[in-house]
């Protein structure tokens, strides 16, 4: 296979950008945590100081209760505290006391008990507003989806990435099915939320899934590669196309029962196929890594040298060519280097081929070292090496050379330069010019090379023409 297929196929790029996009998401997570902390605190802040505004921002509308905001700080505590370095058992203890408020309203609603009160800061306030007939609480779906938040951190806490994220999913169902009710016009829908908690929920719940970007769905879904850009697509499409039919259905409906079971029939058949795309998703995108990661391997085996890990020959001539295209011009020359150790049968016969090998590795480790990120290092072949040296002149390829020659002579390895003497290398320079092949710029810098071993090795010569 042809390198330029292989390239195209690994697409290194594509791999910077799924990493790029992980991090960017997390960044995100945790703004949306560190938006609904700051915003829920001002509404505690509310209470303190006795101004309902803040905490029940539309006169005679929804409150945000002292308890769901402290659930809400506990959650977003927990997200921002996740990549923290602290121990693992204090990550979950937020989200476990969130989770102690979230079951008790659900105790509440299910046996028709009050022990929230019990566990509710300003229980006066709330007192009053409710003789002034005022409603302040949680509500189920609230305390539901603080309930499927909480477990998702706690898991989170655990590694339990993908559970986590499943746990996320059902939470963000809750403000999901409110943001239904509101669109579709169904007056007290599943307990009607308010649109406050509404927005909290959607950016705690997008937040909480999100923190575990690096696994299971999320990271199907940020692909880069098919499998994650068919599967945003088809996300999409298997939340938008039901909610659409749904709104031109509910328009010809008219019971008021009808329509809320309608509306909750849309929203889990919505979910339902973002849950089939998203585990298919998944599984698409493990099998796709496994099949990048081999197909990476065999890129690099076909393309470096094994012994060393610079580049081969053969990735050489590619790379080299389009580099020397882009540089025939005299205001950007470009120059290549040919570099052979001296002696170097010497030192297997002397040391053995295994300290041989020591010595290729680490001359290749110098030159690597000492080039620039533009320059191309590659080993030819045996203890021959070439350097091209894009936008670079002929006496600036000399002092480059001559930096590397020394440093290799500086060189120490051990089993070798300590036992028996330096090892040294000869250089051959040449400049890139206008209508020559790689073939050509290669047999210009071996005649220099030539020169340098020819007149006492260990030095450096520039080719000036025949
Ligand atoms: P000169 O100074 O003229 O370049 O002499 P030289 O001995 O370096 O050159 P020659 O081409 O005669 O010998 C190259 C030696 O490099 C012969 C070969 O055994 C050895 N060699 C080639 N590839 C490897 C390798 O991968 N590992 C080891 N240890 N030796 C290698
Ligand atoms: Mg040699
Ligand atoms: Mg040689």
């Amino acid at each position: 296979m042809a390198i330029a297929t292989f390239e195209k196929l690994h697409n290194e790029q594509q791999a910077l950008t799924y990493d790029q996009r992980i991090r960017y998401v997390k960044v995100m997570a945790k703004a949306f945590s560190l938006g609904c902390f700051l915003l829920i605190l001002l509404s505690i802040t509310g209470y303190i100081f006795s101004a309902p505004q803040l905490y029940r921002p539309l006169l005679n509308g929804a409150a945000t209760n002292p308890l769901t905001a402290l659930s809400v700080i506990f959650i977003s505590l927990t997200v921002l505290l996740q990549q923290k370095k602290i121990s693992k058992y204090i990550k979950p203890i937020f989200s476990l006391l969130s989770l102690v408020i979230s079951s008790t309203i659900i105790f509440d609603n299910y046996f028709n008990t009050d022990l929230a009160r019990h566990i509710t800061p300003f229980q006066a306030v709330i007192n009053n507003e409710h003789k002034l007939g005022l409603s302040n609480s949680m509500g189920i779906n609230t305390a539901i989806m603080l309930a499927c938040l909480s477990l998702s951190m706690i898991f989170t806490s655990l590694n339990k990435k993908i559970t986590s994220q499943l746990l996320a999913f059902i939470g963000m169902a809750v403000p999901m099915l409110s943001i239904i009710g509101y669109a579709y016009g169904i007056s007290n829908f599943f307990g009607e939320m308010s649109i406050l908690t509404t927005t909290y929920g959607l950016l705690l719940a997008l937040s909480v899934l999100c923190i575990n970007a690096d696994s299971g769905a999320v990271y199907a879904l940020l692909s880069p590669h098919i499998g994650g850009r068919i599967a945003r697509f088809q996300v999409m499409l298997g939340y938008v196309v039901p909610v659409l039919i749904g709104y031109l259905f509910i328009k010809t409906i008219v019971s008021s029962e009808v329509e809320d079971l309608f509306g909750l029939y849309v929203v889990i058949i919505s979910w339902f196929i973002i849950i089939l795309i998203i585990s298919s998703a998944i599984i698409q995108e493990r099998v796709d890594e496994k099949r990048r990661i081999a197909e990476f391997a065999l890129l690099k085996a076909a393309t470096h040298d094994s012994l060393t890990g610079l580049a081969n020959r053969r990735r050489f001539m590619d790379l080299a060519e389009k580099e020397i295209g882009n540089s025939k011009s005299k205001e950007n020359p470009s120059c290549l280097l040919m570099v052979d150790i001296d002696h170097f049968k010497l030192v297997n016969d002397k040391a053995g081929h295994l300290v041989g090998d020591k010595v290729l590795i680490e001359i290749a480790k110098k030159l690597a070292m000492n080039v620039r990120k533009t320059d191309l290092v590659c080993r030819l072949g045996g203890e021959e090496f070439a350097i091209l040296l894009p936008s670079t002149d002929k006496s600036g390829a000399h002092r480059i050379a001559e930096k590397i020659r020394t440093e290799i002579e500086q060189t120490h390895i051990e089993g070798y330069t300590d036992i028996y003497s330096n090892v040294t290398a000869s250089i051959g320079v040449s400049e890139v010019t206008q209508t020559e092949k790689v073939d050509y710029i290669i047999s210009n810098a071996d005649k220099a090379l030539y020169t340098a071993k020819e007149t006492g090795r260990n030095k450096v010569v520039v080719y000036e023409g025949d």
